[in-house]
């Protein structure tokens, strides 16, 4: 791979202002890019923080100083050029530009897509009424909290992390709720069946109505407002505020349109690399393939548009440096904060230490022998050195996590000595 010149006169170009592309944008200063650095982005925000709009902002006045992740004098003291309400229409590969909605053309050195993804909405009749709510930027925050105020029952569909904040927010509110999952079982997709049971739990202890197998046929409409919904069995549940949490739709019709390979995400490799040299792409609207022909994981989550920025950044300059970390995730619904890291798919043995009956424990999770993730509720400390453990590729024995007695910080600290 060769080594990009610090500055060609030509800018390095990211389309889309969230989470990934300011990184992408710091990270290519940090990697000693000299030269131009322009941000698109379509919304009237800088960069922000999405994480609190299914939590504490549908629960506190949204402050939004609170969410903005750096403010234009912040991203002009770094030699960004951040241009807001600005959609990239197209990108011309052969003469390197990216078009713009006013037709524009802004040539490129490298590109960064970072488009992110649109909320996916509920293809039944009714369903894609103005009124159904769902979360994804902060006038839908904005939007959702408004409509909350003079509801007393909320409809939920969708029990995947954002639904089931949502629904927590709108319960902590003293909303009569009830939340309606498709699958046997509430985060189906991203938990154990374990942790699944333990968030039913919670809800329900909180008040909150779950329908598990249960289709939603229709969204209910009267006098111009949802009102409710009929399920496929033809049951009917009423409620003043319908909100659909039912999965992001990655936005990649860019790369879709300039011939770029894409399979629900612009697929990319460890380093965020298209086939394009000049081209990478990174956060929701990537899909990776961890090697030529594996199955391509896509990664909704923080983490990942960070560590896919700082890979990406450093791949436009022509340095090597590939996301390897173990994927972890939070989510924080009443006062039980959820870290997971690595994953349970496929696990063949599961381990618990702490009370889980009170919401503080963690369960470790093994195949083959093999330590694969961790999820632990309320016990950060077992998060970091899963983490811990995970990264550095130490090994964690079924044996060693049910000795309670055992500190598994010592394993990581014994790594330590007999590294140095
Ligand atoms: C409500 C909510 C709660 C979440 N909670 C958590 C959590 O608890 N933990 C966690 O790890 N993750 C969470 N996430 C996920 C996390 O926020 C995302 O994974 C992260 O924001 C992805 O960053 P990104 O840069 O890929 O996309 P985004 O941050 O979505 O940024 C993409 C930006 O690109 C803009 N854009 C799109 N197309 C164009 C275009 N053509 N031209 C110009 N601009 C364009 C979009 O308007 C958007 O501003 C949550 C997300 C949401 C919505």
């Amino acid at each position: 791979m060769k080594l990009r010149a610090s500055d060609t006169g030509r800018p390095m170009v990211i389309a889309g202002a969230g989470q990934g592309g300011l990184q992408a944008a710091e990270s290519l200063r940090e990697e000693g890019w000299e030269g131009g650095v322009i941000l698109f982005g379509e919304e009237r925000l800088p960069p922000y923080y999405r994480p609190p709009l299914s939590k504490d902002a549908l629960i506190e006045p949204l402050d939004l100083s609170t969410i903005v992740l750096r403010g234009p004098e912040a991203l002009a003291s770094k030699g960004i050029d951040f241009r807001p309400n600005t959609r990239v229409m197209a990108i011309d590969r052969a003469a390197r530009e990216v078009v713009l909605a006013n037709g524009t053309r802004q040539p490129y050195e490298g590109l960064v897509i970072a488009t992110g993804g649109i909320n996916r909405r509920l293809p039944v009749p009714g369903g894609t009424h103005p009124g159904v709510v769902s979360i994804r930027g902060v006038d839908d925050a904005f939007k959702f909290t408004a409509s909350l105020e003079e509801a007393d029952s909320v409809v939920v569909v969708g029990a995947g992390f954002v639904g089931l904040e949502v629904a927590a927010c709108c319960a902590v509110n003293n909303k009569d709720v009830t939340v309606i999952e498709r699958e046997a079982r509430v985060l189906a997709r991203a938990v154990s069946p374990a942790i699944s049971e333990t968030y039913e739990r919670l809800h329900r202890e909180r008040g909150v109505a779950i329908e598990l197998n249960a289709a939603v046929a229709e969204v209910l409409i009267a006098d111009d407002k949802p009102c409710g919904v009929r399920l496929t069995d033809g049951r009917e549940i009423r409620a003043n505020l319908v909100v659909a949490g039912i999965g992001l739709i990655p936005c990649d019709e860019l790369a879709v349109a300039a011939g770029l390979a894409c399979n629900h995400g612009v697929i990319v490799d460890r380093c965020a690399r298209t086939a394009d040299t000049d081209i990478v792409a990174i956060g929701d609207c990537s899909a990776t393939a961890h090697e030529p022909g594996m199955p391509l994981h896509r990664l909704e989550s923080v983490q990942n548009a960070l560590e896919q920025a700082k890979a990406g950044a450093a791949a436009l300059m022509g340095k090597e440096k590939p996301f390897l970390l173990a994927p972890w995730f939070w989510s924080d619904q009443y006062d039980v904060k959820l870290q997971i890291v690595g994953s349970s798919a496929g696990y063949d043995q599961m381990l618990t230490r702490g009370d889980i009956a009170n919401y503080r424990f963690s369960n470790f999770y093994f195949k083959n022998g093999a330590f694969i993730g961790c999820d632990s509720l309320n016990k950060g400390q077992d998060h970091m050195v899963a983490r811990k453990i995970l990264d550095r590729g130490l090994t964690l024995t079924p044996e060693q996590v049910a000795d309670e007695k055992l500190n598994l910080n010592s394993i990581v600290k014994a790594a330590a000595a007999v590294a140095a």
